[in-house]
C-alpha cells in the first residue's frame, strides 16, 4: 500500500468516526428536544441543595427564568413560606440522595406568579467524572390539574357523606316531629270515636281517623325507602325464634282484625331453636305482607306458612307464605306490584285501602338484602298468596336462656284475657301535652293510678321516692331523654330498679330501639298506638303482679269489696275506717280535700309569720285527717310536731318541721284526688 493510499483509507476512517459521532450527537439532541418537550422540567442542584443547572422546561414550568434561580436554594425559593409539611419531605429526599438513593415524591410548590403547582419529581443523585457525588437531579412532572381533581373529589365525596348524614338525620327527626302530633290526631280521633256523638260527626270522626292513618303510613314508607334505597339498612344477625315470631304475628293480626269474619292461621314447619336472622327486617317483611293480606281480605282466612326448602351444609332455606282469601291481583299487574309507586288507581279514593304503593318495594329491597327472593301468585276475586325464600345459617342458643328480649311491638306482652289490677301504678314521661292527654283518657278509662311527668329529670325523680309497677317513658324529652332517664333508673338504688320501662317511641330509627333495649327497656309502644295496646302491657304485668303476690290487695278476702288502692295507701287503716263501702269512703277524701285547701294556707302563712298559736292549731286540725286517708305516717308526724311546739319549739323549728312535710303533704294531695276519680268511676260503673 502507498502512503497515499494509507492515508485515503486514514482519512475514510476518520469520516466515518466523525459521522458516526455526528450520527450519536444528533441522536443526543433529539433526545434532548424530545425530553425538554414532554413538560418535564429538569433541574440540577448541589450538595446543599444550591441550583446550579435549570433547563428551559423547569422555567416554563415555574415562571422563573434561569438567573433567578441558579445560585438559590430550592426549599427558599420554590417551597411556599412556613410549608413545614414539605419541608420536612425535602430533608427526607436529600438524606436520600447522601444514600446515593433515588425516589419519586409529590410536594406542592409556589410558581413565580404565586399559583400553587403540584409536582412530582423523580430525583437522582449525581456523580462526576470520579464518581464523586455532586449534587442531584431531578425530573418535575406537574400533576396540578390531577390533583385538583381529585382534591374536589375528595370534597365532593366528603360533603356528600355529610349530606347523607344530615339527611339521615332530618329524616329521623322529622319522622320524630310529624309523628308525634300525628299521634295525638290519631289517639284523639280513637277517644272521639267512643264518646257519644251523632252519625254525622261519627262519619267525620272516621276520615279524621283514616287520613290520619293513611298520613302515617306514608310518613313510615318513605322513610323506610329511603333508607333502604340509599343503603342506609344493614341486617344484623341475631338468634330468631321462627316459631315465636310467626305465632306472635298471626296474634299480632288477631286482635286486629277482631272487627272482620277472619281467621288468621299459621302453618309453622319450623324445627330449629333458632336461626340467624335480622329480626326486625324479618318482622318488617311480613307486617308489611300481612298488612296488605289483611287490608285487601274482606272475610275468609289468612294463613302464614313457614317450610324448609333446602340444607346445604348450615344454611337453611326456608319458604314463607301469607295467603289470603281477598280480592286478589290481576294476571298482568303481579309483577309490576314489587315496583315503587304501584297501585291500583284510585284505590285510596274508592275505599280508604291507599297505602303508598311503595310496601311491596321495600319488602322486596328488604328480602333480597337477606339474599332471597319474593313473588306473589294471584287469582282475582279469590286471593293472593306472596312466598318468599331466604337463606339463613342456624343459630347456636343456650338453652337455658329463658329470658329472651325483642324489640318490636309485637313482642309485647299479649293476652286475649286483659285483666288489669285497678292497683297498677304507672308512671307516664312524656313532654307533649296531647299525647300526655291521650294516654291520661286511656289510663282513666282503664281506672288504673298514674302520674305523668314531663321529661326524664322529673321521671328520675318521682321513681327515687315513689314505686311504680310500670313505666311508659317518651325517648325524646327535654332536659333528660328516655334512654338516660332508664339508664339512671336501672343503675341507681331506687323503688323502681327492675320496674318494666315500656318506650312510647315515634322514632322509625332501629338504632333507637336497639339503644332503648340495652338501656334496660322492656319493649316498645310504637305511636300512635292503639287503647289496646297499653291494656296489653297492664294486663301482662297484672300477670305478673298475681304471681308474686307482692303486696295485700285491699280487701282481699272480703267479696264485699272489689276496689284496690293504689299501694302507697296503708289499706289497714282504710278497711278499719269505712268497711269496703266506697261511697263513704269517697265522701271522706272529698272533705279531706277540702280541708286541706282551707287550712293549708292558713298554716303555712301562721308559720311564715312566726304566729305559734295559730300554728299549733292548724297542726293539731290536720294531724287526725292523714289517717283517715290512709296515710298514718303524717299523722304520727303531725302528733310528733305537735308535741314539740308544746314543749317550746322555736320559731325555725317549726319551720323546719313544715320544710320536712311538704313535699310529703302534696303527693297526699295528688293521690287522694286521683282516687276520688277512680273511687267515683268505680261507682259509676258499679251501679
Ligand atoms: P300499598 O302501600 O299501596 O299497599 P304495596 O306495594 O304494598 O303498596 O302494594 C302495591 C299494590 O299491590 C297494592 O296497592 C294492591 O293493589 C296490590 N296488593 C298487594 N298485596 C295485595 C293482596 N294481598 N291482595 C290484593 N292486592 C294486593
Amino acid at each position: 500500500m502507498t502512503d497515499k493510499e494509507r492515508i485515503k483509507l486514514l482519512e475514510d476512517k476518520i469520516k466515518n468516526l466523525h459521522e458516526g459521532y455526528r450520527k450519536q450527537l444528533l441522536n443526543l439532541e433529539k433526545f434532548k428536544a424530545m425530553v425538554m418537550n414532554l413538560n418535564l422540567g429538569l433541574m440540577i442542584v448541589d450538595n446543599d441543595e444550591i441550583i446550579t443547572k435549570v433547563y428551559s422546561s423547569f422555567e416554563s414550568l415555574t415562571g422563573y427564568t434561569a438567573e433567578e434561580l441558579v445560585g438559590k436554594k430550592a426549599s427558599e425559593v420554590l417551597l411556599r413560606k412556613g410549608d413545614v409539611i414539605s419541608d420536612l419531605q425535602l430533608k427526607e429526599q436529600h438524606t436520600l440522595r447522601e444514600n446515593g438513593d433515588s425516589s419519586v415524591y409529590e410536594i406542592p410548590i409556589i410558581a413565580k406568579n404565586g399559583e400553587e403547582l403540584w409536582l412530582t419529581i423523580s430525583g437522582a443523585p449525581l456523580y462526576d467524572d470520579n464518581g464523586d457525588k455532586i449534587g442531584s437531579i431531578g425530573i418535575h412532572w406537574d400533576i396540578t390539574r390531577q390533583k385538583r381533581l381529585q382534591q374536589s373529589l375528595q370534597q365532593a365525596r366528603e360533603e356528600s357523606d355529610r349530606a347523607k348524614h344530615a339527611e339521615e338525620r332530618f329524616l329521623a327527626k322529622m319522622s320524630h316531629e310529624i309523628r308525634t302530633p300525628l299521634n295525638a290526631v290519631i289517639g284523639m280521633s280513637y277517644l272521639l270515636k267512643g264518646t257519644e256523638i251523632n252519625e254525622e260527626q261519627k262519619e267525620y270522626v272516621d276520615v279524621i281517623s283514616r287520613s290520619g292513618n293513611l298520613l302515617l303510613n306514608l310518613i313510615n314508607d318513605i322513610l323506610d325507602y329511603s333508607k333502604v334505597s340509599s343503603g342506609q339498612i344493614q341486617v344484623r344477625q341475631a338468634p330468631v325464634d321462627l316459631n315465636v315470631l310467626l305465632t306472635d304475628l298471626a296474634q299480632t293480626f288477631r286482635l286486629k282484625t277482631l272487627d272482620k269474619p277472619l281467621s288468621i292461621k299459621t302453618e309453622i314447619d319450623v324445627e330449629e331453636d333458632a336461626v340467624l336472622a335480622d329480626e326486625t327486617l324479618l318482622n318488617q317483611v311480613f307486617m308489611n305482607l300481612m298488612s296488605n293480606a289483611e287490608k285487601f281480605t274482606e272475610e275468609g282466612s289468612i294463613t302464614i306458612t313457614a317450610e324448609p326448602l333446602a340444607e346445604i351444609g348450615d344454611t337453611l332455606t326456608y319458604q314463607f307464605t301469607v295467603e289470603d282469601t281477598g280480592s286478589g291481583i290481576a294476571p298482568d299487574r303481579l309483577e309490576a306490584i314489587f315496583q315503587e309507586f304501584v297501585q291500583e288507581e284510585g284505590v285510596i279514593l274508592r275505599d280508604g285501602k291507599g297505602g303508598t304503593g311503595l310496601g311491596l318495594a321495600i319488602t322486596k329491597k328488604i328480602v333480597e338484602l337477606m339474599d332471597g327472593k319474593i313473588w306473589a301468585e294471584s287469582t282475582l276475586n279469590l286471593g293472593t298468596s306472596v312466598h318468599f325464600v331466604v337463606p339463613f345459617q342456624i343459630a347456636k342458643v343456650e338453652t337455658n336462656d329463658g329470658n329472651k328480649r325483642t324489640g318490636v311491638t309485637s313482642d309485647a306482652p299479649k293476652s286475649t284475657d286483659t285483666k288489669i289490677d285497678s292497683s297498677l301504678s304507672i308512671l307516664v314521661a312524656e313532654d307533649n301535652s296531647m299525647n300526655q292527654k291521650y294516654i291520661s283518657r286511656i289510663l282513666d278509662k282503664i281506672g288504673v293510678y298514674y302520674e305523668i311527668v314531663e321529661n326524664g329529670h322529673l321521671a328520675q325523680k318521682i321513681c327515687g321516692h315513689q314505686k311504680f309497677d310500670v313505666i311508659f317513658m317518651d325517648l325524646f324529652m327535654p332536659l333528660i331523654d328516655g334512654f338516660d332517664a332508664t339508664k339512671h333508673i336501672r343503675k341507681t338504688e331506687n323503688p323502681n330498679k327492675h320496674t318494666p320501662i315500656y318506650a312510647l317511641t315515634a322514632t322509625a330509627v332501629a338504632q333507637h330501639k336497639k339503644r332503648a333495649l340495652t338501656v334496660g327497656m322492656e319493649g316498645f309502644i310504637s305511636k300512635p298506638f292503639h287503647p289496646n295496646e297499653i291494656k296489653q302491657v297492664l294486663s301482662e304485668i297484672t300477670k305478673q303482679k298475681d304471681q308474686n303476690a307482692s303486696h295485700t290487695l285491699f280487701l282481699d278476702n272480703d267479696n264485699s269489696m272489689t276496689f284496690n288502692f293504689h299501694e302507697s295507701f296503708d289499706t289497714e287503716s282504710l278497711k278499719m275506717y269505712y268497711d269496703g263501702d266506697i261511697e263513704y269512703t269517697l265522701e271522706m277524701f272529698e272533705i279531706f280535700i277540702d280541708q286541706l285547701a282551707e287550712s293549708l294556707p292558713l298554716l303555712k302563712s301562721a308559720i311564715e309569720g312566726g304566729d305559734r298559736l295559730n300554728a299549733r292549731h292548724y297542726v293539731h286540725k290536720l294531724k287526725p285527717t292523714f289517717t283517715m286517708v290512709g296515710f298514718p305516717r303524717t299523722t304520727t308526724y303531725f302528733e310528733k310536731w305537735e308535741r314539740m311546739i308544746d314543749d317550746g319549739l322555736d320559731n325555725q323549728g317549726i319551720e323546719n318541721q313544715w320544710e320536712g312535710v311538704r313535699s310529703d303533704i302534696i303527693g297526699i294531695n295528688r293521690l287522694v284526688s286521683q282516687e276520688i276519680e277512680r273511687m267515683r268511676l268505680y261507682i259509676q260503673r258499679s251501679s
